[in-house]
């Protein structure tokens, strides 16, 4: 195919995307504003610990399974993927009690039903409905059939209501919810099909990265340089052009303009709004939607750097809540629930080099610092991201004894950061909220009322790894067409089930 493209943005999603584009032959030009690729994948190094910052684990990377059809498509499968441990990659803590995730659909129910005997059936009807959903991701690669879609209608159906109606038991509903800080869980909001395909993809098998995600983006930069593409960094796009009612390209810093047949945005549509110039094209009406979109909560980290030998590396995540912890409705201020994930070692041994603990953080916690420049938001914002730290190492060393002994340094992120470093606006971890209540405004399309500008990126449809490579193809695919795009991608067998 001929003709230009310009991406905005080279997180994972704008990067997928100039690889496909460069794939069909397009001229490529990747604009990053920041002096690093990768956006949420980006990863960083101290002394002897390399830290990921948006990045920890992915599923359903086994033979066959989706991300590994789409990931072999990208070039990504020679990575070196570890698979976390099949008997238990994800274990729930909820109070002082303990629940093993394991791999595969029949052992998923299996462990779990071993603590709920009387539950049995339920947690076979939702480990079949989660394999039904996850069987028929690629549906929407196909075209329509007259039902439409099978996953469609799930973004107008209440996440939480599914699993009260699946499930009776209260705390094996907090259990099934219990690896929660994948996804915003809101009783209010959530659609059940965000719920669904992401906890089946990690359900089929659960995999880290051993050396970082940023080998996955600095591998899609690399493949769009072979095939003829620029990747630029310190490139911060300040303006979308508009010339006869179609986009014509994009100002660089603020004074270099260029060219482009299409633009694709890999930013928050907000952002991307903000950006248009006048033009009859894009209304007010469109401009206030796209900035009174809501968005999901952010994430406080606690990188942490062990001292040499003194903890072992754990193949598996550990979830962890306090017994009174509401997962469906969780509230600022209060830490009730982290994440705790080992990376790889690099170095082959045994021994954990670092682990990262996370927890949510909204804005509303961290906004009276935003004005203030990074490195110099006061005494106040480090004593609360400290009060903080405490607070995740209390919940933590319940688990993991010996924790706070072994800790050697802690480097902390808030939404803050994500805002300085990737201009998220309110420093989302995931991009807009959707919500089965408005699956047609918060649910977005690639298409803009622009011509040739088109949207990608974790605000579309799902969020993550696996949502946000579905989406770069729903987005190429406006331009290049679906069918010849699925049939690259998919091969001539479109029957994944
Ligand atoms: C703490 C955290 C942990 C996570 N853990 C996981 C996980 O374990 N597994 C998983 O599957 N997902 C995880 N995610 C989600 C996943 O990382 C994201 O969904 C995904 O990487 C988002 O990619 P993206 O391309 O949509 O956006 P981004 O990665 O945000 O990329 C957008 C890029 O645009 C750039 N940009 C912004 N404005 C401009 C401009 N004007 N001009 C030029 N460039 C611009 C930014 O600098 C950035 O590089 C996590 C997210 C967070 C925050």
């Amino acid at each position: 195919m001929e003709g230009s493209v310009i991406i905005i943005g080279s997180g994972l999603g704008g990067l997928e995307c100039g690889y496909i584009l460069a794939r069909h032959g397009m001229k490529v030009t990747v604009l990053e504003q920041s002096n690093q690729t990768g956006g949420c994948l980006q990863t960083f190094v101290r002394g002897r610990a390399l830290f990921d910052t948006g990045f920890h684990y992915v599923g359903g990377l086994g033979d066959g399974e989706p991300l590994n059809v789409l990931f072999r498509y990208f070039g990504l499968m020679d990575l070196p993927w570890r698979q976390l441990d099949p008997e238990c990659f994800d274990e729930v803590v909820i109070g002082d009690r303990s629940f093993p995730f394991a791999s595969g659909h029949g052992m998923f129910a299996r462990r779990l039903s071993e603590h709920f005997p009387h539950e049995k059936d339920a947690i076979r009807k939702y480990t079949e409905f989660l394999k039904k959903v996850g069987d028929h991701i690629f549906d929407s690669f196909s075209p329509r059939s007259a039902e439409g879609f099978f996953s469609e209608s799930l973004f107008s159906r209440p996440a939480y209501g599914f699993l009260t109606e699946t499930v009776k038991d209260p705390l094996l509903r907090k259990v099934l919810s219990g690896t929660s800080l994948k996804m915003e869980l809101s009783a209010d909001s959530l659609p059940l099909y965000v719920f669904a395909q992401i906890n089946d993809s990690f359900i089929r098998s659960s995999w880290r990265l051993c050396g970082g995600g940023s080998q996955i983006t600095d591998t899609l930069a690399e493949s769009i340089r072979r095939m003829g593409g620029e990747v630029r960094t310190d490139a911060e796009v300040t303006s979308v052009r508009v010339e006869g009612g179609r986009v014509a390209g994009v100002t660089v810093n603020g004074g270099e303009p260029l060219d482009a047949d299409y633009v694709v945005s890999d930013i928050h549509p907000a952002a991307l709004v903000a950006l248009i110039g006048e033009t009859k094209a894009v209304r007010k009406v469109y401009r206030h939607r796209m900035s009174s979109l809501e968005n999901t909560y952010g994430m406080f980290t606690a990188n942490i750097r062990l001292k040499p030998g003194t903890l072992k590396y754990v193949n598996r995540n550990i979830h962890m809540h306090g017994s009174d912890a509401d997962l469906w409705n969780p509230r600022p201020g209060r830490t009730d629930s982290i994440l705790v994930n080992w990376s790889v070692p690099y170095d082959g041994s045994d021994d954990a080099i670092s682990l990262d603990i996370l927890t949510p953080m909204w804005w509303s916690e961290v906004s009276k610092w935003a004005g203030l420049p990074f490195g110099h938001r006061g005494d106040d914002y480090v004593q609360f991201k400290k009060a903080k730290t405490e607070e995740c190492l209390g919940l933590a060393e319940q688990r993991i004894p010996g924790l706070r002994d072994a800790v050697d340094r802690i480097y902390t992120s808030t939404p803050l950061s994500y805002m300085s470093y990737l201009k998220e606006p309110e420093g989302s971890a995931y991009g807009v909220r959707k919500d089965w209540r408005s699956p047609m405004t918060t649910v977005l399309s690639p298409r803009t009322p622009l011509p040739g500008l088109l949207m990608t990126g974790q605000s579309l449809n799902l969020h993550g790894i696996l949502g946000v490579t579905m989406t770069s193809v729903f987005t190429c695919a406006e331009i290049l067409g679906m069918e010849a795009l699925a049939s690259e991608i998919l091969g001539t067998d479109r029957s994944f089930v």
